[in-house]
C-alpha cells in the first residue's frame, strides 16, 4: 500500500502508520507492442503509481505484471528491468549533479568494454540531439533543461530499451522545449520501435503523442479507448468534462470538473465519480460499474449498461 501525495509522489507506509490506501484499485491494461499509450488523470488519480509499477520500481501488492508473454517475479526482474526504462518529470534531479553527462549516460551498461561504451554513448547522445564533445564532460547544472532531459532519454535508450515509462517527460519545460523533445520521442520510437506509457495531465501532449489514451480518476481505469474515438466521442462523463473544458490549444491542462478528486483513504461507494457526476443515478451510489466493452474501448459507468438503458 502506497499514498500518494498531491505532487504524485509515493510514500511508503511506516508500519506504525494505520491509515493506508490503495493508490490504484484493480487496475487491469494492456500495452501493445510499438504504441504510446497515454495515460491522463489529475493529481492523485494514480498514473505515477501505474508508471512505476510497470517500470518495475515498485511492486503491485496484488496482481501481476507480464512482460513480452513472461510474468515478472523476482527471479527474472532483473533481466526484464533491462528491457524497461522510466524518464522522469524533473531531469535535474532524475541525475547525480556530482556525475559527468558521461557517467550518467553510460550508467546503465557500466559493466561492458570501454571502447564499446565510449561507441554506444556518444551514437546515444547525437541521436537525441546532442554534441557528444560539448556535453560528455560537462555536468548537468551546466545544461538547460532540455539538454538535461535528452540526457536522461539518452540513458533510457543505451541499454536498448523495448518499453519506456515516461512520467510527465516535458511539463517541466519551456513550451518550445517541449515541442522539441515530443518530437524526438516519436523519431525515436519511429526508428527504434519501442513502446512507451506517456504519462501526462496535458490533455493536447497526449492527444498528439499516444494511440490509445487511458483515463484515470481515483486510482480506477474510467475509460480507454483509442485517441480517435475518444476525443471525437468520450462516453464516460469525466472524460467529456475533461475534453470539453478545452476548447482550443492555448488550454492546455486538464480542466477538471468542480469539486475535489476524492480521498483514496475513504472513496465513495460505487461510482468513484459520482459526487461530481451530473448524470448520477442511485445506482452509481451502491454499486461500483465494471468496464463496458463499446466498440473497442472501455468506459466504467452505468449509463454504458445495456442491460439497464432496457428497464
Ligand atoms: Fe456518473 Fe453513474 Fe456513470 Fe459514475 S456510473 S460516471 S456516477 S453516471
Amino acid at each position: 500500500y502506497y499514498v500518494v501525495g498531491r505532487n504524485g509522489l509515493l510514500d511508503r507506509i511506516s508500519k506504525k502508520e494505520p491509515i493506508v490506501v490503495r493508490a490504484l484499485d484493480d487496475v487491469s491494461i494492456d500495452i501493445f507492442e510499438n504504441e504510446t499509450l497515454g495515460v491522463v488523470g489529475e493529481s492523485g488519480s494514480g498514473k505515477t503509481t501505474l508508471g512505476r509499477i510497470l517500470a518495475t520500481l515498485e511492486q503491485p501488492t496484488e496482481g501481476e505484471l507480464i512482460f513480452k508473454g513472461e510474468k515478472i517475479t523476482k527471479d527474472n526482474v532483473g533481466k526484464i528491468r533491462k528491457k524497461i526504462q522510466m524518464v522522469f518529470q524533473n531531469p535535474a534531479s532524475s541525475m547525480d549533479p556530482r556525475m559527468k553527462i558521461f557517467d550518467i549516460v553510460a550508467e546503465p551498461i557500466r559493466n561492458i568494454p570501454k571502447e564499446e561504451k565510449r561507441k554506444i554513448v556518444k551514437d546515444t547522445l547525437e541521436e537525441v540531439g546532442l554534441d557528444f564533445d560539448y556535453v560528455a564532460n560537462k555536468y548537468p547544472r551546466e545544461l538547460s533543461g532540455g539538454q538535461q532531459q535528452r540526457v536522461t532519454i539518452a540513458r533510457a535508450l543505451v541499454s536498448n530499451p523495448e518499453f519506456i515509462v515516461l512520467d510527465e517527460p516535458t511539463s517541466a519545460l519551456d513550451v518550445s522545449v517541449q515541442a522539441q523533445i515530443l518530437n524526438l520521442l516519436v523519431k525515436i520510437q519511429r526508428e527504434r520501435k519501442i513502446t512507451y506509457m506517456f504519462i501526462t495531465h496535458n490533455i493536447n501532449v497526449a492527444r498528439y503523442i499516444s494511440d490509445r489514451i487511458a483515463v484515470l480518476y481515483a486510482g480506477k481505469i474510467f475509460e480507454i479507448g483509442s485517441v480517435e474515438d475518444v476525443f471525437s466521442s468520450p462516453k464516460h462523463p469525466y472524460t467529456q468534462s475533461l475534453i470539453s473544458s478545452v476548447p482550443s490549444l492555448s488550454k492546455k491542462e486538464l480542466k477538471p470538473p468542480e469539486g475535489e478528486v476524492p480521498s483514496l483513504i475513504n472513496p465513495p461507494s460505487g461510482c468513484r465519480f459520482h459526487p461530481r457526476c451530473p448524470y448520477v443515478m442511485n445506482i452509481c451510489k451502491e454499486k461500483e460499474p465494471p468496464l463496458f466493452d463499446i466498440g473497442g474501448r472501455s468506459v466504467a459507468c452505468w449509463l454504458l449498461d445495456q442491460n439497464l438503458r432496457k428497464q
